[in-house]
């Protein structure tokens, strides 16, 4: 652990309630609720878990044993219980009344739209795990899911669900030598795939890459090749190994009988994003995962019956997982599953889709709004005050810290000033929800995800583990295990051991990986950065956040990205990668405006955070989840070579132009 402790923390003000008429009607409903469901888990904290599992989940055995700690940190919950989760999300809709509710719309690339309900749904995954079975895929193997985002990518995760495979979610992006690896690591038996993906207009190969990954070599565990038809262009196919997907499954019958499985059971394995290492295969339960997942749609997104929920990952990512393929499901709600980007055919596509299908819970990540604040200021008419946003009662991000600004803008020019915004901290680890205001509860802070869900002890500490009073940063932690955390990662328990529960913090302590803050008067955390990514200038340790928050405050900026450089005299100092919402500056204008920026930071937190260089980029690189890889940053601001993994790296363009100054 390359550990820190981030003293200075950021200073915002505004506050803002949660509407009182979000409030009258929410799930949970004021603070005195949060409360009261805090102290439940804090006064039993099995028996608090246990009476969620019950209530939010259909047991085929019920479980008798809550927790069991003996072997910790490999933790188990309701162990001895047996659930399939397909029948939690599919079957169990069917006989509440909801077999011809919508579960999905679908919102293709090119602007086309159906919807699928419930019971077709549910008839399609049911012949997708025949189909599965057909081929001698069983309980245990792992498949490999290489899909853009589609209602067949949903339906192959819940088909591995309802046969008790385990699938491994490979984003359509990630090249062949990434799909590679992670079918090796893996040990796949098959492949689903599609012919190619819709992307922007844009015909682009999957298919191929899967033939490309497989020649590399390595595979030979791999059988099946399962080719969903997208788009019908031209493909190769090998005999013996290639399948359509409409001749596996046209044939089958519509029933399928769910395999019963442990609440242990490893319900998938799924890579992180890799922005600070090497990707790692975490490995998630059936139950646990399942009961938070549902959950957290109820209290975080307080989903209800009528609402039309439109998260806009992609099944690739952990998000697109716990809320899009599998939470939504579990508590029966209408979602939008959406193929194309946010750019196409122009920068106001998000907003028209919301107004086309009347979308009331909006759930996005920073980088998205970033770019579309920059889009809308370079073009007023993909600005979203031109579009209905009218049915929209609920705003969401996640995947990075949210920079103040872009969540003001969030707030007033998308949620009209009257949508709560839940600012949702977790990650592929944590398989839920973590830190997040409750919507109708907890006064919202720009910037800060504020208090922990009921029953997630988070807490942060110094680098022996100790509690470090609010108003002093530190090492975000989770003090007691949770039903939907980690199990292991895949192929390496050591691996899971040191880097989730070091024994520098005691063994017992889930470490995050991020620094965060908490504020003295609230208690709300902010998470100031990633803990391999602080700055220690003249010996004040910094979070990135603070800085790159102050810098996106500028009107010139779009976003902005800082790291250390080692320095003679001040120890470290701080290098800021910077995108402006107009063309990127060069020569004196560059200069002028460097200057400009450091002042300004100078002037919004102090000197000693005054960036000693800038530099100015069209982008700066990020993971192909849209996150900033500030790792390669600092190689790039030393002026070295970069050697570390770039396998997640969406834009290597970007790296040449950042290699200098400006
Ligand atoms: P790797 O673990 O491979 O470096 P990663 O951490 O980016 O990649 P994810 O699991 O996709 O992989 O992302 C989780 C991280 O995203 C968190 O640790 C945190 O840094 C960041 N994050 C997610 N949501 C928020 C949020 N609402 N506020 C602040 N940070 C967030
Ligand atoms: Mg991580």
């Amino acid at each position: 652990m390359t550990s820190t402790t981030t003293q200075q923390g950021p200073q915002e003000s505004r506050i803002f309630p949660s509407p009182a008429a979000f409030a009258a009607q929410a799930t949970v409903s004021g603070m005195d609720a949060y409360n009261a469901l805090c102290a439940e888990a804090a006064a039993d904290y099995e028996g608090f878990w246990g009476r969620l599992a019950k209530e939010n989940l259909v047991w085929q055995k019920p479980f008798t044993k809550v927790l069991n700690e003996d072997n910790a940190p490999f933790y188990k919950w309701f162990e001895d219980g047996h659930l399939n989760v397909s029948y939690n999300c599919l079957d169990r809709n069917l006989q509440n009344g909801n077999a011809d509710k919508t579960a999905i719309i679908f919102e293709a690339d090119d602007g086309k739209s159906v919807h699928v309900t419930y019971k077709e749904l549910h008839e399609k995954v049911c012949k997708f795990a025949n189909g599965l079975k057909s081929r001698g895929i069983k309980k245990g193997d792992r498949v490999i899911i290489y899909m853009s985002m589609s209602v067949e990518g949903v339906a192959a995760m819940q088909a591995c669900a309802r046969i008790g495979a385990t699938h491994s979610v490979v984003f359509g992006g990630f090249s062949a030598k990434s799909l590679q690896e992670r079918i090796i690591d893996a040990g796949a038996v098959a492949v689903i795939t599609a012919d190619e993906q819709m992307r922007g207009g844009k015909q682009l190969p999957l298919k191929a890459i899967v033939d490309e990954a497989l020649a590399l070599g390595g595979c030979d565990t791999i059988k099946d090749v399962i080719v969903y038809k997208r788009t019908g262009g031209n493909i190769n196919f090998v005999a013996g190994r290639d399948l359509w997907l409409h001749d596996l499954v046209d044939n089958q019958s519509a029933e399928c009988e769910p395999e019963w499985v442990d609440a242990e059971h490893p319900l998938f394995i799924l890579y992180t994003s890799g922005s600070t290492g090497t990707p790692k295969g975490v490995q998630h339960s059936s139950g646990g995962y399942l009961l938070w997942a549902a959950l957290t749609m109820k209290w975080s997104f307080d989903i209800k019956p009528n609402d039309v929920y439109w998260c806009t990952a992609d099944i690739g990512w952990v998000t697109g997982h716990s809320y899009i393929a599998y939470g939504p499901t579990a508590v029966g709600a209408t979602q939008v599953v959406f193929e194309g980007i946010p750019t196409f055919p122009n920068a106001g596509r998000f907003w028209g889709t919301i107004a086309k299908h009347k979308v009331s819970i909006f759930y996005t990540a920073p980088t998205a709004i970033r770019s579309l604040i920059k889009a809308s200021d370079l073009d007023a008419s993909v600005h979203p005050k031109n579009y209905d946003l009218s049915s929209v009662r609920l705003l969401g991000t996640v995947g990075e810290p949210i920079n103040p600004e872009a969540w003001m803008w969030y707030y007033t020019q998308v949620g009209r000033e009257v949508c709560p915004i839940v600012d949702t901290f977790w990650q592929t680890e944590t398989g839920g929800h973590m830190i997040t205001p409750l919507p109708g509860a907890t006064p919202m802070v720009p910037g800060s995800c504020t208090l922990p869900l009921p029953g997630i002890m988070a807490a942060i500490v110094d680098e022996s583990g100790a509690d470090v009073p609010n108003g002093q940063g530190g090492i975000l932690v989770v003090k007691r295990p949770w039903p939907s955390m980690i199990r292991t990662i895949w192929n390496n328990p050591d691996r899971f051991k040191s880097s989730y529960f070091p024994e520098e913090l005691g063994g017992k302590m889930y470490l995050a990986g991020d620094g965060a803050i908490r504020n003295k008067d609230t208690g709300y955390f902010t998470i100031t950065g990633r803990i391999d990514d602080v700055l220690n200038v003249s010996g004040h340790r910094m979070g990135t956040m603070e800085i790159e928050s102050a810098l996106v405050a500028n009107p010139l900026v779009a976003e902005a990205a800082v790291v250390g450089k080692p320095d003679e005299t001040t120890g470290e100092s701080i290098c800021a990668f910077v995108v402006l919402k107009q063309a990127r500056p060069t020569g004196d204008d560059a200069k002028k405006l460097a200057l400009e920026l450091r002042n300004w930071v100078a002037k919004e937190i102090g000197p000693i955070a005054k960036p000693k260089e800038i530099r100015f980029g069209d982008n700066l690189p990020k993971t192909r989840s849209g996150k900033i890889m500030r790792r390669l940053l600092r190689v790039l601001a030393k002026g070295e070579t970069i050697t570390q993994d770039v396998s997640t790296l969406e834009n290597p363009a970007i790296l040449e132009q950042l290699k200098e100054a400006s």
